[in-house]
């Protein structure tokens, strides 16, 4: 008998832990379609809870307070970047 090898250009084989060009593209392709069906289901967004750039960005949910949360990650990640930069010369 064979030991069992990884199948490549599978989400499954990315998931644990391969990262060939196949294993990325089903990957990339199967959280490309589970993203759609999140989105497609507000009641998903709902349960995840509000007020999250998680949400905004996982769920594309679009209410208020997951664009202001969105935004107020952004603002940070730019200032983290500014910092950064200005330590660096
Ligand atoms: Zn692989
Ligand atoms: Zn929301």
């Amino acid at each position: 008998m064979t030991s069992h090898r990884p199948r490549h250009g599978r989400a499954s084989t990315y998931k644990s832990g391969c990262r060939c060009t196949e294993c990325r593209e089903a990957n990339r392709v199967y959280q490309a379609a589970s993203n759609k069906r999140r989105a497609a289901d507000p009641a998903l967004a709902d349960r995840a809870g509000h007020g999250r750039a998680s949400t905004y960005i996982n769920y594309a949910c679009r209410c208020d307070a997951c664009k202001a949360a969105n935004s107020q990650r952004l603002r940070e990640q730019r200032e983290r970047r500014a910092i950064a930069k200005g330590a660096a010369s």
